[in-house]
C-alpha cells in the first residue's frame, strides 16, 4: 500500500450508502503527522445536508438489516471481522501515521476489534429475550429484546477503531444501524476503516468527519435514536444533556485518572515493568493510564529505582521504526502536559527520570510532538497533578504509609474508571476488589481487557457500559409483550367492581 495515496484519497471525503463521497463543504482542516509535523491529508467539515443525507440512509438499511435472520446477521458479522482481519496491516499504518501511537499497538487495535465483532456475532443471536412465569393462567408473558434504530457513535482519537467496534459490534449485534463521528485526529484511519463494512447493506455503517458542529447535529437530529460517546468530561456532559432533550438513551465513556497501588509484598520487578506499561502505553493517552501511582513507604525507593532504570529503556521515536512509545497526538496536548509537569515541579516534585522534550531523535522528526517518558518522585496528595487526568507520558509516586491510606487516596478522585493493585496479599487482594470504586479494578494484571466483560467507569468517568452482555443490552430496548390468545374475561380485577371489594365503614 502507498501510505500517502490513501491519505489523498480519503481526505476530504466521507463514507456514506456504502461509497466514499467528496463532501461539498468547503470548511478543510490540515491531518498532520504528530511523528514529523508535516500535513499529510485534509479533513472535511462535512456540510449538515450531508449529515441528513447519511441518517436518512441508516434509517432505511436499518429496516433491512432487521428484517434479516439473526443467523444471516451473525454470518455477514463473522465476515466483517475476517475483513477486519485482512486490512489490519494496512490500517495500523495509516493509524501510525495519523496518530503517533506505534505500528505495533495499532495491530493489537485492530486485533481486538476483530475478536469483538466475532464474539458479538454470536452473542447477538444467542438471547433475544425471555419466557416469564405468567400471572393469568394461559397467557403468554414474555420480553423481546429489539434494536435502538440509528446508533450514533463519537469517538476520540487515542484508540479510534477499538473504541469504535467495542460499541459498533453490539449495536450491529442487536440489529441496529451505526453512523461513527471519529475524532478529527483520527479520521482518515476511520475512513480507511470503512472498507471492512463494504459486505453490509449499503447505509448501515457510515463515516462522517468534522468537529463539535457535525457531531451535535448527530445527536440532537429526531432520526438517530441512540448515542454512544467517549471523549472528555465537559463533552460527555454536553452529550447527555443534548440527549437529555429527547430522553434519547446514551452511553457515555469519559475520563479517568487511575490509581495503582504497590505494597509490600509485591515482586516489584514484575510490577515496575507493570506500572512503566500501564502509565506510558500509547504515550499515556489512554483513559485507563495509570495516573497516581501509591507506594507503600516501606519499599518506595527501591520501587521508584526500579521504576526509573524501566524506563530509562524505552525507545521513543516514530511508531513505523521500531520504538515503544510514539508522539503525542498533536502539539496543543503535548503543551498541556508540559503545564501538568511545571506545575507539579513547582509544587514539590522531582523528576526522577525524563521530564523534557527527548534530544537525541533523527533531524525529521525534530516537528513531531515527542516528550520524554517521564518519572515523578517526592510527590504528595495534595498536588495538582494527582487531581486531574494528566493524559499523557507522566508517572508520579506518591508515598503512603499503608494499605488503608492508599485505599482511601485511590478513593478520593472525582473519576472511577480502572483500579490497579499489585500485592501477592490474599487479604489485600479482597479488600482492593470489594473497596475500590472503580468500574475495573486489575489486581497484578494491569490494564487487561476482556470483550466478555463490561467495561465502563463510576463518578465522572461516566455512565453505562460497553462489552459482554451488558454491553449488547446498551444498544437495545427491552418490550414486554402479554398475549391472551383466547380473549377471556380478565373478571379478577375488570369493570364492574364487585360489591364485595367496596370500601365499608367500621
Ligand atoms: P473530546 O471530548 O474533545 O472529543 C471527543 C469527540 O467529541 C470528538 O470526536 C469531538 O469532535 C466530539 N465533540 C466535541 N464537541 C462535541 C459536541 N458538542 N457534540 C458532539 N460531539 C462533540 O475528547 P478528546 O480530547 O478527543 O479525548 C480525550 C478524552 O477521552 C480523555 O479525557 C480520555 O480519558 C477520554 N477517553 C475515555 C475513554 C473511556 O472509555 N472512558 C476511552 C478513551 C478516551
Amino acid at each position: 500500500m502507498d501510505a500517502q495515496a490513501e491519505f489523498d484519497r480519503l481526505s476530504g471525503t466521507f463514507y456514506v450508502s456504502g461509497e466514499y463521497r467528496a463532501s461539498a463543504g468547503d470548511v478543510r482542516s490540515a491531518v498532520i503527522n504528530p511523528a514529523t509535523g508535516a500535513k499529510v491529508g485534509e479533513l472535511a467539515q462535512v456540510t449538515l445536508s450531508e449529515v441528513d443525507e447519511v441518517i436518512a440512509a441508516a434509517n432505511d438499511a436499518q429496516k433491512s438489516w432487521w428484517a434479516l435472520s439473526g443467523l444471516e446477521r451473525s454470518e455477514l458479522m463473522h465476515e466483517v471481522a475476517r475483513t477486519i482481519k485482512a486490512i489490519a496491516p494496512e490500517v495500523a499504518e495509516i493509524m501510525t501515521r495519523e496518530t503517533g501511537k506505534p505500528f505495533k499497538e495499532g495491530v493489537d487495535e485492530l486485533s481486538w476489534s476483530y475478536t469483538a465483532t466475532d464474539y458479538y456475532a454470536e452473542l447477538g443471536r444467542h438471547c433475544v429475550g425471555s419466557n416469564l412465569g405468567n400471572t393469568v393462567p394461559g397467557q403468554m408473558h414474555y420480553t423481546s429484546k429489539e434494536p435502538m434504530g440509528v446508533v450514533v457513535i463519537i469517538l476520540p482519537a487515542n484508540f479510534p477503531i477499538v473504541l469504535l467496534m467495542w460499541e459498533a459490534a453490539a449495536a450491529l449485534a442487536a440489529g441496529n444501524a451505526v453512523i461513527v463521528k471519529p475524532s478529527e485526529f483520527s479520521s482518515i484511519t476511520t475512513l480507511k476503516f470503512m472498507e471492512a463494512f463494504e459486505c453490509l447493506p449499503d447505509g448501515l455503517f457510515q463515516c462522517v468527519t468534522g468537529g463539535a458542529a457535525v457531531g451535535n447535529h448527530l445527536v440532537s437530529h429526531r432520526d438517530t435514536h441512540m448515542v454512544g460517546f467517549t471523549g472528555s468530561v465537559p463533552t460527555g456532559k454536553a452529550i447527555a444533556r443534548a440527549c437529555a432533550d429527547q430522553f434519547k438513551p446514551n452511553l457515555i465513556e469519559a475520563s479517568g485518572n487511575d490509581p495503582f497501588i504497590v505494597m509490600p509484598s509485591a515482586d516489584l520487578a514484575t510490577a515496575a515493568r507493570g506500572v512503566t506499561f500501564a502509565a506510558f502505553i500509547n504515550c499515556g493517552q489512554v483513559c485507563t493510564s495509570a495516573e497516581r501511582i501509591y507506594v507503600h513507604a516501606d519499599i518506595y525507593d527501591e520501587f521508584a529505582a526500579l521504576v526509573v532504570a524501566e524506563v530509562a529503556k524505552l525507545r521513543v521515536g516514530n511508531g513505523l521504526d521500531h520504538v515503544d512509545i510514539g508522539p503525542m497526538e498533536h502539539a496543543g496536548e503535548r503543551d498541556r502536559v508540559e503545564r501538568i509537569l511545571a506545575r507539579a515541579i513547582e509544587q514539590g516534585a522531582r523528576v526522577a527520570q525524563g521530564g523534557g522534550r527527548p534530544t537525541n531523535l533523527p533531524t525529521e522528526l525534530n516537528g513531531g510532538c515527542f516528550f520524554e517518558p517521564t518519572v515523578l518522585v517526592d510527590v504528595t496528595p495534595d498536588m495538582d497533578i494527582l487531581h486531574g487526568e494528566i493524559f499523557g507520558p507522566l508517572a508520579p509516586l506518591c508515598r503512603v504509609e499503608s494499605f488503608d491510606e492508599a485505599i482511601a487516596l485511590a478513593n478520593a478522585s472525582e473519576f472511577g474508571l480502572g483500579a490497579n493493585i499489585y500485592t501477592a496479599d490474599i487479604v489485600e487482594m479482597d479488600r482492593a476488589s470489594r473497596e475500590l470504586v472503580a468500574g475495573m479494578v486489575w489486581v497484578n494484571a494491569p490494564l487487561l481487557d476482556n470483550a466478555a466483560g463490561p467495561f465502563g467507569g463510576r463518578k465522572m468517568s461516566g455512565i453505562g457500559r460497553q462489552l459482554g452482555q451488558e454491553g449488547l443490552d446498551t444498544f437495545r430496548h427491552t418490550k414486554l409483550v402479554m398475549i391472551d390468545y383466547v380473549q377471556s374475561d380478565q373478571d379478577f380485577w375488570w369493570f364492574p367492581y364487585s360489591d364485595a371489594e367496596a370500601f365499608v365503614a367500621e
